[in-house]
């Protein structure tokens, strides 16, 4: 009975520590990911062979299979055939036996994973796939050991215990990883969330400000330039009162990605509130900033912006524009300077892009 608990205890531990290691990086995404994840996988089911379960004097059991069938189900083909190539590495290294015993093992593992890898294609839900992989593995299993031993009323017996121990540790590693992928999931999706703009897909104010102070230390660092521009929409408040709300949301929409074209890779674009955007542009000098700022401000007046009723609409925007160890050398006024340029911008007739030139 010891031997059952420390079995499915261990199984749950490493799952949930397995869960904490895979919690901030995609498991199925990159060849290297699902590789790194196959050996997790494989390292589980090298650990579950540690915990054995003696069922008879002469019959030891484990659960090493799960770690097959966890690799296909949440990373697919790739990491439940590495799982497997552990596992057999594993078996013939450290824990060979007789070589029966190798056989059998590598027999039933193989087939294992040609089944999970099969089940794990099916278009039917997760705990389908668990249920199927769970009773065909155990199917698997016995027909191989049973091909290897005789069908005594002994073996029957121990493939009633194998069965009962299948569903009971079957099932809290259903719950257990189900819990864990879910919560790593929603963790995943907060995370994101809490960094984007729900609207645009921009950087948020809060990863503006994260990023303009990572950006500043590196500018500092390297004695480069950092050029900001802030960007406000003119008469914003008429195309809502003209057009609706979801009209103006649809145009900020579209803003954003203009700017997300008009600017490059390494800029960071974000909305920070309302209808004020910001471009955050590291190595990037002053004079160069008013050019891409000009750039942006002609694309916008020339844009046709198509609103939700099918409508098209133009606007205007006043841009300003400040300079970090360029206009100023103070992290507290840089982003100030562009605030008061918008400020000048827009008192001196809007459409236009403000800088230290003015
Ligand atoms: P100005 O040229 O001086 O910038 O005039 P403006 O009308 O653009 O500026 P103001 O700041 O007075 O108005 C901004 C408007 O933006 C007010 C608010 O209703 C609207 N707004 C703020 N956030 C959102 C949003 O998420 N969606 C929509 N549709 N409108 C928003
Ligand atoms: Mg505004
Ligand atoms: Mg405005």
């Amino acid at each position: 009975m010891i031997d059952i608990i420390n079995h499915i205890c261990g199984a749950i531990t490493f799952i949930f520590i397995g869960g904490m290691i895979v919690r901030s990086f995609p498991i199925n995404h990159t060849l290297t990911q699902k590789i790194l994840f196959g050996l997790l996988a494989g390292i589980f089911g090298s650990v579950l062979m540690l915990f054995s379960i003696n069922l008879s004097e002469d019959f030891l059991v484990d659960f090493r299979h799960y770690a097959i069938l966890i690799a296909a189900l949440y990373g697919g083909v790739i990491p439940a055939v590495i799982a497997t190539i552990v596992l057999c590495l594993n078996k013939i290294l450290f824990f060979a036996g007789s070589f029966q015993s190798v056989l059998i093992s590598l027999i039933s593992m193989s087939f294992v994973a040609i089944l999970a890898s099969f089940i794990t294609r099916l278009r039917i839900s997760t705990i389908q796939k668990w249920i199927y992989m769970l009773i065909f593995s155990a199917l698997i299993n016995n027909l191989v050991y049973g091909s290897f031993y005789k069908w005594t009323p002994e073996v029957f017996e121990l493939i009633f215990k194998y069965w009962l121990l299948t569903a009971i540790s079957g099932t809290l590693v259903l719950l257990c990883t189900t819990y864990i992928y879910n919560s790593n999931k929603r963790f995943n999706e907060l995370k994101h969330q809490s960094k984007t703009d729900f609207l645009t897909g921009l950087y948020n104010v809060r990863q503006f400000d994260e990023a303009l102070n990572a950006s500043i230390e590196i500018a500092i660092k390297n004695h480069e330039k950092l050029s900001l521009l802030m960007i406000d929409i003119d008469y914003f408040k008429k195309i809502n009162d003209t057009y609706g709300h979801p009209a103006g949301d649809e145009v900020l929409k579209q803003l954003g990605t203009l700017l997300k074209k008009w600017t490059r890779s390494e800029d960071i674009v974000s909305r920070n509130g309302g209808e004020e955007f910001t471009v955050l542009m590291p190595n990037c000098q002053h004079d160069i900033a008013i050019k891409v700022a000009e750039r942006i401000r002609v694309a916008v007046e020339n844009h046709h912006f198509i609103l939700p009723e099918g409508e098209q609409i133009r606007f205007t925007t006043s841009i300003g524009v400040s300079t970090f160890l360029e206009t100023t050398q103070s992290p507290d006024l840089f982003l100030k300077q562009a605030d008061d340029a918008v400020y000048e911008a827009k008192r001196t007739g809007r459409n236009k892009v403000w800088g230290q030139t003015h």
